[in-house]
This record gives C-alpha cells, structure tokens and sequence, in this order.
C-alpha cells in the first residue's frame, strides 16, 4: 500500500471542516438513508479484525467505497491494526465508531455509554489523530437515553436501510440469504447498506459478492458521511462545551429517513416533512402524499404540509425552504375577503375562531385573523399556547410576533394562568 495522496487529501479536507460548521446531518438522531441521489454507502461493522486487509485489497481492485464502523476490542484490538486504519483512510474510505467494546448502548448508563465512545475516540487520537462525528450503535440499539448522550457527544447515529443480516447467516447455504437480502435492497431502493468484516461466510462470499454486484451494476459506492452530503466527518478534540447547549436547536428540523412528528414511526423525534415534494406527515408518524397521507383526518401539519391548490402556494418554490416561510394564507385571503365580501368556507377568514381541518376546524379550513395562529386543535390564538412551533399551523395564520416567554408584558397579562394566557409573560 503506497501512500495515495487523493486520499490523503481526501481526509485533510474533512479535518478542515473541523470549524464550527453546523453540520447538514442532525445529532443524536437515527438516519436511515442517504440524502444524495445515485449512491449507495456500504458498511462494515466490528472489525479491525484479521480479514480487513483481504477485504481492502479486494476493494481497491475495483474502487469499492466503504465506512468501517470500529471497535477498540472486539474480536480484535485496535491496537494492532493502526497501519489497517491508516489504509482505510488513504483509500478514500471513512472510519466511525462501532463503541469501544460493542456493548448494547441501551443497556448502559450514561456514564457507560460516555466510557464505550470516549475509550475509542482516544484510541483513534493516539492512532489517527483524529475521531469522527459518525458512528453505528452495536446491535444497532438505542434508546432515548442513548440517543441524548450521542447527541450530548455530538454524533451522527447511522442506522441504514439495507441490513444483509449477515452475522445471521454464517453458514454456505446460509449466506445466499445475505446475498438475496443485499439485491433485494438494492432493488427496493435502499442505500446505507450494514455487512460485518469479521464474519467468515462475509469475508469470503458475501463481501465478493457486493463488490461484483456494484460493479456489474454500475453503482457508485460512497462514504456515509457524503451519501449524507456531509463534509463535517472528523474531529480532533472532544468539544469542550459537550454538554452545554451547542448552538440554537434549528426550529423546523427535516426528516432524513420518512419518519415525522411525535407519535408512533416518528418515536418523538419531532421531524418535519421535507418541503419538496408535498409530503404531509400521517398520525402514524409517515411522510407522504396522497389521500393516505393528506386527508384531514390523518396529516399533522405541524409537521409537513401536502401540496395546497397551486393558486395558494404559488410562492412556495420561490421562497426559501422552511415551513415557517411558507406564505400564510392569512394576508391575501383578508384582503381580499375586505374588497369582495365572499363566503364562508376554506380560506376565508374563521367567524367563530375555529380553522384548519382539525379539532375544532374540523374541515372548514378558516384562516384565523391576522396576528393569530391556527393551533393543531383547530382553534384560533395569539398565546404561547398557539403560537409554539410544534402547535402552530402557519398555513392557516401567523403569529406576529410570536410571544415570547419571559419578556416584558405588553398588555399587563403575565404567568401562565388566568389572565396571563400563558404567555409566560414577566
Ligand atoms: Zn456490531
């Protein structure tokens, strides 16, 4: 193995994005698959371990991309593998962290979870001089625990869409099922793919296989990290504000995965619809459109809006892409309902305070006043209460301002009950 300088490069361009860029891909959250179109991002997981090398040199021959998710003791020790690790990286091939021991993170307490990434991260400092913001939790199981310290240590937690089983599947007869597994994922779609490097039936069918495949195919095989279209890769210091607030949560922030909102397939993670496309996310927690998706009776648009009539939404495209720029119906509608007197019916300016199409709106689709937002419950307001992002439906009227808890009232209201409406107000 010669020193390959693109990859060199390669690895120094993602140690300069080490400034506080806010990173494209959130935190702490499960991500599925990629974001880039046209690729596939391939991982191996649970080495280094005495096969990787074989498997290096079989990929090189047809430029097969991969991201190895390590431990620090596993089958093998990380220690003896520091020239194996180096490879990878001057190959183009990304490294994250599989945990120091692969134990199941759900099972641990948040000072265990922290020993398990933080013991590898000072492994691969000593080794590469640097660690990486991406890693595969072991059994790929997490909780919501597990999840906060990840997000709390800043990382992406890759889970993927294509899953060989392979580590069930150790057997000649057995691997034909991992094979089958992989092209069917391919067929359907899917685009991070989870293999093992220690396996032997992997080793030696199924990860020959995968490279024949790709190439016989002509698909371009890419790290994780780019599938994600992510330059934020690794880091050389653990930052010292871990821990604290890191910057402002983004308001509104878009599934990776078709998962949304906070019920059911969503699993609390809050994810809103991504704005192209049109997708509403169901009361199951999907995004989608159709009539499955966007019927009243199902979509949750706090958390991602179906295609409106084409008259309402014209702006849409021109604007730019977050649901709390989407142009509020309240303005045009109220002027227009000023200069000509039109009937009741959707997105015309509510009579009794009820909007939207759910709760209280219950199909009607009224706009409320200006100043005031539609809540998910279908009712008009201009507290807290209404205006919170999670809460409000911005499609059927804004805040303006959206009150702020524990500024200075501007009516003489304050608190949260009676009078105070909730605002919070000081
Ligand atoms: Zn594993």
């Amino acid at each position: 193995m010669g020193p390959n300088l693109g990859g060199v490069t390669c690895a120094l361009a993602a140690l300069a994005a080490l400034l506080p860029v806010v990173s494209p891909v959130p935190f702490g959250l499960q991500i599925y698959q990629c974001t880039k179109p046209g690729v596939i991002a391939p991982g191996f997981d649970d080495g280094p371990w005495i096969y990787s090398e074989d498997i290096l040199d079989r990929m090189q021959a047809t430029g097969f991309i991969a991201t190895w998710f390590i431990n620090g003791a596993n089958k093998g020790n990380i220690y003896d593998y520091n020239s194996t690790l180096r490879r990878m990286i001057d190959m183009g091939h990304q490294i994250g962290s599989h945990t120091w021991s692969h134990k199941d993170l759900a099972t641990l307490t948040v000072d265990g979870i922290k020993q398990e990434m933080i013991l590898l991260e000072e492994a691969m400092v000593n080794i590469l001089g640097y660690f990486p913001y991406y890693m595969r939790p072991p059994f790929l199981s997490v909780n919501a625990q597990a999840l906060s310290v990840l997000k709390e240590l800043r990382y992406h937690v890759i889970i993927g869409d294509l899953n060989t089983k392979d580590w069930e599947y150790q057997t000649q007869a057995g691997i034909e099922i991992a094979k089958k597994l992989f092209v069917d994922g391919l067929d359907l779609g899917h685009t991070i793919v989870e293999s093992h490097e220690q396996e032997v039936w992997s080793h030696g069918v199924l990860i020959d296989y995968m490279i024949k495949i790709v190439k016989d195919r002509g698909l371009k095989t890419v790290t994780v990290a780019e599938c994600l279209q992510d330059t934020q890769v690794y880091r050389t210091v653990r930052d010292p504000n871990a821990g604290q607030p890191m910057e402002p949560e983004p308001t509104v922030t878009y599934s990776l995965n078709g998962r949304c909102g906070n019920i059911n397939a969503g699993g609390n993670l809050g994810w809103t619809c991504p704005p192209n496309g049109g997708r509403c996310c169901s009361k199951y927690g999907n995004c989608g459109n159709g009539a499955d998706y966007c019927t009243a009776s199902v979509c949750q648009p706090a958390f991602g809006l179906c295609d409106a009539p084409k008259s309402t939404y014209r702006d849409e495209l021109s604007q730019s892409n977050t649901a709390t720029t989407i142009p509020s119906r309240t303005v045009s509608n109220t002027e227009s309902a000023r200069a000509t007197p039109t009937p009741l019916g959707p997105e015309s300016t509510t009579p009794d305070g009820t909007c939207g199409n759910q709760g209280s709106g219950k199909d009607k689709g009224y706009t409320c006043k200006p100043g005031a937002c539609c809540s998910k419950y279908g009712n008009c307001g201009t507290t807290f209460d209404y205006c919170a992002a999670p809460v409000c439906q911005s499609a059927f009227g804004k805040c303006d301002p959206a009150p702020e808890r524990g500024s200075k009232t501007p009516d003489g209201t304050c608190g949260d009950i009676s009078k105070g409406n909730n605002n919070g107000y000081a």
